[in-house]
This record gives structure tokens, sequence and C-alpha cells, in this order.
């Protein structure tokens, strides 16, 4: 027997009535510890503010006028009352509420099985009228409190205070597992009610790769400088270009193929020159890899491809115009075994194995057993070959990683920016906070405008403790004047920063700033007169 709506309610109730993580972690818990399976499911699904799992393709389509319809109809208010509502609560649910206030509900108390079973027949109703029959039929059994949660479900207002992490932090604590455990299974099922059910079995860490269940996608972190890439990971590198296009999760299993975005959404009938070629490939694959076109060896930019985007069914001349490449770069499943817990390299193996033809490609790459200055020679000469292909710079990956879905983490490295630096002269140092308390941190830098020194930035972090102890004891005795915080300096001391980009701004005197500046390495072999121009900036800024 499905237990009562009610009680649910009442539990989101508490939940939006404390701002206290840990009442709200306490109320769920203790609530979910009472329901059978299926009614855990569901609770879990409707706290999370949705009517079906985030992978469910279905879709209610519930119409504002129908909803307002049953809404007046189960209050016996008018449209100007509900119109006042609206204004103070902006929330349809909330107004739901407030209409029906006390008015009475009709048969039976529903369930939390009525209110799932309710979404499951409006989603496979065809037409207007049926689907407000349907939710006419379930509001006049609710009353003002459960209506409020249904409208808002209905309505698409998932504000019922609970985001997917908390919900996953009450469900870890209610069944006793690990929070991290609960994430994963969630980003892997993509079913928050599936996530808890496993929560209360035990079973979080079976694995699961369903075709046509998209899962999250392993992210990239970026990097800023090559010499980074060392301090992430130990030889050898897979490096690979990284393209510029959409991501796309390829799932075939028989005679069906599907792409999906990042966001989960079925995306295959913009491709469709796409499935042919992937359905020729045998056996079943879940694929991942990145959808762009090329035009005569080259990567075309993403902002010509996208032109392609905003349509859903494209037009046969774009097609043939424009059609696109999947560039294949890993693969989490191959005719039935789930590849996620294989490393990279296993995956890659598997991978190349595939007897694709082109629209179907795999991903530039090369595996690097350098280190140091040739590594970071290396990685030089290969992101100008990426970028000479039209692709966007270079993927750092190590080998040995397992395929975590949805997960930024520092097995993928993404290198995208032609590196800049520019050498630039210290003006002023400030005393740092926290670790750096008590040292001479912080330095302000300058470029030089003929026999001008114009300020244009100012950074932290980069150098090592030792250097900055050593820059201190130097800035203490070449201080112009002390300001308590902050003291001018001598300025002598060339340094090379690197950035992220240059763009006007007037918050430094040179009339430029840098987007993420950072102390590359001291420079005591270059004379001040020799640091960088205004001109300089200029010309980087221009690009
Ligand atoms: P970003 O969008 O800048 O955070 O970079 C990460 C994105 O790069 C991924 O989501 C992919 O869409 C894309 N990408 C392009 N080439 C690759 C590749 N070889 N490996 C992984 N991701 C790639």
């Amino acid at each position: 027997m499905s237990t009562s709506f009610a009680d649910w309610v009442s539990t989101a109730d508490a939940v939006r009535s404390t701002p206290k993580k840990l009442e709200k972690h306490a109320a769920l818990a203790r609530y979910l510890g009472t329901l059978d399976d299926s009614d855990l499911q569901i609770a879990a699904r409707l706290f999370a503010g949705a009517p079906f799992p985030r992978r469910d393709e279905r879709i209610l389509s519930v119409g504002w006028s129908a909803l307002s319809d049953v809404l007046l109809e189960r209050s016996g208010r008018n449209g100007g009352e509900m119109a006042e509502s609206y204004q103070r609560h902006a929330d349809l649910g909330d107004v739901a509420a407030d209409l029906i206030a006390e008015r009475a509900a009709a048969g039976d108390r529903l369930t939390l099985a009525d209110v799932a079973q309710t979404f499951d027949a409006i989603a496979a109703a065809r037409g207007v009228a049926p689907k407000r029959d349907l939710l006419r039929a379930t509001i006049a059994r609710a009353t003002a409190g459960e209506a409020r949660y249904i409208v808002k479900i209905v309505s698409g207002e998932t504000r019922i205070g609970l985001r997917e992490g908390l919900l996953e932090e009450a469900i870890a604590r209610a069944f006793g597992r690990d929070r991290e455990e609960v994430g994963r299974a969630n980003m892997l099922t993509g079913d928050i009610g599936e996530t808890a059910l496993r929560s209360k079995h035990g079973t979080l860490t079976e694995p699961t790769l369903a075709h046509f269940l998209p899962i999250g996608m392993m992210l990239a972190t970026p990097v800023l400088q090559l010499e980074e890439v060392e301090k992430r990971f130990p030889p050898p590198y897979i490096v690979e270009d990284k393209y510029d296009g959409i991501r796309a999760q390829v799932h075939k299993a028989g005679d069906r193929v599907e792409l999906y975005s990042r966001t989960f959404d079925r995306i295959t009938n913009r491709y469709p020159e796409l499935v042919e070629p992937l359905l020729a490939i045998p056996g079943t694959f879940v694929i991942d890899g990145e959808v762009l076109a090329f035009a005569e060896g080259r990567a075309v930019p993403f902002t010509d491809f996208q032109t392609r985007l905003g349509r859903k069914n494209v037009a046969e001349e774009l097609r043939t115009k424009m059609p696109s490449t999947l560039v294949a770069f890993d693969i989490l499943e191959r005719d039935g075994r789930a590849l996620l817990d294989a490393p990279f390299d296993e995956r890659q193996r598997i991978l190349r194995d595939l007897p694709i033809v082109p629209p179907v490609i795999f991903a530039e790459r090369q595996r690097l057993e350098l280190s140091g200055e040739e590594l970071v020679a290396t990685l030089n000469r290969e992101f100008t070959a990426a970028r000479e292909r039209g692709n966007e710079g270079l993927m750092v990956k190590d080998p040995r990683s397992p395929y975590r879905p949805g997960r930024r983490g520092m097995e993928w490295l993404k290198v995208k920016r032609p590196l800049r630096t520019i050498d630039v002269v210290v003006t002023a140092v400030e005393w740092g906070h926290g670790k750096r308390r008590g040292v001479l941190s912080d330095y302000t830098f300058a470029i030089r405008d003929g026999e001008r020194l114009l300020n244009i930035g100012k950074a932290y972090s980069g150098l090592t403790d030792k250097e900055i102890a050593e820059m201190t004891k130097y800035f203490l005795e070449h201080t112009i004047q002390d300001y308590g915080r902050v003291r001018t300096v001598v300025p002598d001391t060339v340094i090379e920063v690197a950035f992220d980009q240059i763009q006007p701004s007037d918050r430094h005197e040179s009339g430029y700033a840098m987007r993420f500046p950072r102390i590359a390495r001291l420079r005591p072999d270059k004379p001040v007169g020799e640091i960088d121009t205004l001109e300089t900036v200029r010309q980087i800024a221009g690009r």
C-alpha cells in the first residue's frame, strides 16, 4: 500500500520552513527511511521537483490555461482573484494553495502512487482536454498543501527548497551510505529515485550503464601554463587535440542509435548524417566524442558550425554544405561491458578497434613519455599544430585514469588559449594573508611606456616560499615609501607574468587589466629597460 501524499507534503513543508541544512537533512532522512521501495522512488523524484527521472524523456506539457482552469474550478475563485494572488506569490504552486485555502477535498486521500500515476497518465495523454481532465480529477482530491506541490511540479516550478546535492546528502544519511557514492550513482543512473533505492539496498556501486540512458560526461581542468601539466600527474601523457564543437555521448544498441548532449538532451535529429555510419558499426557501444564540421581538412570554427544548431531538424542544404563529423575520443561501453572503471589506455585500445569510417573519426592523439623541458617543448609544438588544424588547443589525459562521469578532475587537463606572458617590473608590494602572513607576497607590477612605468596588474601566487622570503627581505631594503599594508619599492625587480587575457580597463593606470594574472617566474636576467611596453600590450589586447 502506498503511503499518503500528505506525509510527503508535511516533509516538504518542514524542509522549506528551515534554512538549516542539518534540519533539512534530518527531516528528509527520517521520512525517506519509512518508505517502501516504490514510494521511496516516487518520493525522491518529487523532492527533486520533477515528475520523472532526469534521464526520462517524457514531459507533461500542461499549459498555463489548463492549469488555471483547474485551479479556478477547484477553488471556486475568479480570474481577478487569481491574478491578484499571483502578484503576491509569483509562483503558481503557492497561488494554488492560497486560492484553495480551507476548501475541503473530495474523494479518497491521495497516495504517493496516485500522484505518480497521474503524472504518467498526463504524459501519455494526447491533447489539452484529456490532460486537463486528468489533472482536474487529482486536484479535486488534493488539499491546499497538496495542490501547492502538484502544481509546482506540473508548472515546472522546481523551487521546493531542495537542490539535488542536498537530497543526495539526505539519502546518504537516511541509509547510512557514503555521500560521494550516492552522488556518483545519481550521476550514473540519472534518476534520484533509483539512487535512493540503491542506497536503501546497498547496491550503489553496482555497475550501471544502460543504453539510451545518458550519464554525466567527464570534464577537464584548465591549465594556464604548460609547466603545470607535469605537476598534475607523472608521464606518460596522452595528448589529444581539443576540438571546438558539441560534446556528444553516442549510444548504440540493436538498430537504434542516439546522440545526447551534456545536459542529457537527445540531439540525434540535429545530425541525421551521423546515424547511418554509426549504425554500421556492429555490436553495442557508448562513445564519448565531439561533433563538428571539417572543411578542407581543417575544423570549421564553432561559430560557423553553430548556425546549424538552432534548428531541430537541419535543412538538407546545411547538411550537404556543412556535414558534421563525430570525433570519437572515449568509449564507456562495448558489447555489454561497462568500461567506466577500465583505465583510459585500455578504453583507447577498445575504442580504436572499432571499425569506423568517416564521418566518424578518432581524435588526433599522441603518447608522450617525456618530462621537464622536453615535455613543455613538445606540448608547445603540439599546441601550435592543433591550432593549425583549426582546433582549440590540447587535452592532456592520464592513461591510468578511470572515466569519472560528471567530474572535473586533474586526470583530464585542457590547454586552450595560446599561452602568453609578459615581462613587467614590480612597483609596489603588499603583506600577504593566511599562510602568506608576515611576507610581502602580493606584487603590483608595471609595463613601460617610454620612460614611464604604468601599472597593469597585481598578482599573488606563483613563486616558491623560499623565493618569496628572499624577495621580502629585498623589498624591505628597497622600500621607497611605507604605507602600512602596502609599500612602494624601487622598480628594479623584473618578473614574468602569465595571463589568460588582456583587456582595456580603467582599474590600472596603463588602461589595461589582465584576466587571471600569475607570476610565472623571477627574471633577474632581464633589465628594466627591456620589459614589455604599452605598445605590446595594445597589440595583445587588440587581437
Ligand atoms: P571546456 O568546454 O572549455 O570546459 O572544455 C571541455 C570540453 O572540451 C569538453 O566538454 C568537450 O566538449 C571538449 N573536447 C574537445 N576535444 C576533446 C577531447 N579530445 N577530449 C575531451 N573533451 C574534448
